[in-house]
C-alpha cells in the first residue's frame, strides 16, 4: 500500500526496528531513559542516516539535536519536524520514536524525488519529553519555547541522583546554538504521533488531524468533618468527610460526563485519615482533573466544580478548601497547518477525522511560539507507555506519507 506514497514505508520500518535495538526490553519495548548512554546511542543511531542524508547537525544549549537540510533560500526560517527518542523505563517502541524517525524519512524521500525546498527543513530530537528520569516532562521544548527556565532545568536531580545540567556536559550536548525560539525563529513545525488513546482505533481511522490540546486544571480538596468512633456516633449527628468525598468524585465523574464530548474529568487520589476501620473519617484528601479543548467551557466546568462540591460540603456539614494546583490552557493549533494536514491526508486518499490531544506533547509548547500541527496514527488498544505498545507498519507509512505532504506544501 505504501508504494503509492511519495515516503517509503519500508525504508521507514527497518529504521523504526533498528532503533528500537538500542535499549530493547525483554518484553519487546525500548528503554531509553533521557540523557543516558542509550540515549546517545540512539542519537548516534539517527546522526549517522541524517549525516548520510547530507544533513548539518547542532546541539543546542539544553540538549536538543537539530537535523538540518537547507533550502534554496536558505536565510529563510527553517519548516521543523520532530518528536523525541527517549522513553519511558518499560517504554514502546513508537512513542516519540515515530515522529523522528518518519522526519527522517521525509529527508530521505526528498532526496529520492531530487526535491529542494525553498525554505530550509529541520528535524528536531527534543531533550527528555517523557519526564522519566528528570521531571516535569518535555524540557527541551519547554525551555526553547521559554516555558522553563534554562538553568532551573539544569538544576534538576533525577530519581538516580544525578544532575541534568552534569548529563548534558558528559554528554557533550551543551551546545552553543541558543536554546531560545527567539534567537532561532522557525516557519512551522510538525510533529506525528502515536494517538496513545483508543478514539481512532475505535472509530475505524487511520489518521487523526490533531486541532490541539486540551486545557487542563488539576485541583487539591480538604474536606474537614470530626472523627469519631464508629458505634456511639449516631448517624444524624456526624460530620463524616469520606461520605462528602464521596459525593465529591461522584460529582467531578458527572462534571465530566455532561460536559460534552471532549470534556474530561477524573479523581485520582483519594487520602482518608484517620484511615482506621471503627473511626468515622475526619478528613479527606482528594485531587481532581478537569480537561477540555475550549477554555471557556473548561472554565464553566471550573465553575460547577466549585459550586457544587461548596454545595455538597455545606449539607455534609464539612468544610472545603480547594485549591487549583495548576492550570494548563488550551492550545489550539495553527488553522492553515492543521487545514495543510488535512488535505494532505485527503490528496493521499487517507480516511482521516479531526482529534483532540489529550496528552502532552513537545508540539504543545511549540505552539505557543510558533505555527503548529500535529499528525495522529492509532496504537493498538490505545496502549503506550508500556512495552506492548503497538503499531502496523501502514500507520506508521500513512502518518509519514501525510507528514511529508504537509511539510513539502509548507516549505515549498
Ligand atoms: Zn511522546
Amino acid at each position: 500500500m505504501s508504494t503509492a506514497y511519495p515516503t517509503d514505508g519500508e525504508r521507514l520500518w527497518a529504521s523504526l526496528m533498528e532503533m528500537a535495538r538500542i535499549g530493547a526490553t525483554a518484553n519487546g519495548g525500548s528503554c531509553r531513559l533521557a540523557l543516558t548512554d542509550l540515549d546517545r546511542d540512539g542519537r548516534a543511531l539517527l546522526a549517522g542516516w541524517a549525516r548520510d542524508a547530507g544533513c548539518t547537525m547542532t546541539t543546542d544549549a539544553i540538549g536538543n539535536l537539530w537535523i538540518r537540510r537547507p533550502g534554496s533560500d536558505d536565510t529563510l526560517p527553517p519548516v521543523v519536524m520532530g518528536s523525541h527518542l527517549d522513553t519511558q523505563p518499560n517504554g514502546g517502541r513508537f512513542d516519540g520514536v515515530l515522529g523522528v524517525l518518519a522526519g527522517m524519512e521525509v529527508l530521505r524521500a526528498l532526496d529520492d524525488h531530487g526535491i529542494t525546498t525553498r525554505h530550509p527543513l529541520e528535524l528536531v530530537v527534543w531533550m527528555n519529553e517523557e519526564g522519566a528520569r528528570f521531571s516535569p516532562p518535555m524540557m527541551g521544548s519547554g525551555v526553547w519555547s521559554g516555558a522553563f527556565d534554562a538553568e532551573a532545568v539544569r538544576a534538576t536531580v533525577g530519581q538516580d541522583g544525578a544532575r541534568l545540567g552534569d548529563e548534558l556536559d558528559r554528554q557533550c550536548w551543551n551546545g552553543d546554538t541558543p536554546a531560545d525560539h527567539e534567537q532561532t525563529p522557525k516557519a512551522a513545525y510538525f510533529e506525528l504521533h502515536i494517538e496513545q488513546g483508543p478514539v481512532l482505533e475505535d472509530t475505524g481511522c487511520p489518521l487523526g488531524v490533531v486541532t490541539g490540546a486540551q486545557g487542563q486544571r488539576w485541583y487539591e480538596l480538604t474536606l474537614t468533618g470530626q472523627s469519631a468512633h464508629a458505634g456511639p456516633t449516631p448517624m444524624r449527628l456526624r460530620r463524616d468527610a469520606l461520605v462528602g468525598a464521596a459525593r465529591i468524585v461522584e460529582l467531578v465523574h458527572r462534571i465530566g460526563l455532561e460536559g460534552g464530548e471532549d470534556a474530561c474529568s477524573t479523581v485520582g487520589i483519594l487520602d482518608v485519615s484517620p484511615h482506621s476501620r471503627n473511626v468515622i473519617p475526619g478528613e479527606v484528601f482528594l485531587t481532581a482533573d478537569l480537561r477540555h479543548p475550549d477554555d471557556a467551557t473548561l472554565d464553566a466546568l471550573d465553575r460547577r466544580l466549585r459550586d457544587e462540591a461548596a454545595t455538597v460540603a455545606r449539607d455534609a456539614g464539612l468544610e472545603l478548601n480547594l485549591r487549583e494546583f495548576w492550570h494548563f490552557p488550551a492550545t489550539p493549533f495553527d488553522p492553515a497547518l492543521v487545514d495543510r494536514v488535512r488535505n494532505s491526508a485527503e490528496g493521499l486518499g487517507i480516511p482521516a477525522m479531526d482529534i483532540v490531544s489529550g496528552a502532552g506533547h513537545d508540539a504543545v509548547y511549540v505552539a505557543k511560539v510558533c505555527p503548529t500541527a500535529m499528525i495522529f496514527v492509532p496504537c493498538e488498544g490505545g496502549i503506550s507507555h508500556n512495552e506492548a505498545e503497538n503499531i502496523t507498519p501502514d500507520d506508521a507509512a500513512r502518518g509519514a506519507a501525510v507528514l511529508y505532504e504537509a511539510v513539502r506544501e509548507t516549505a515549498i
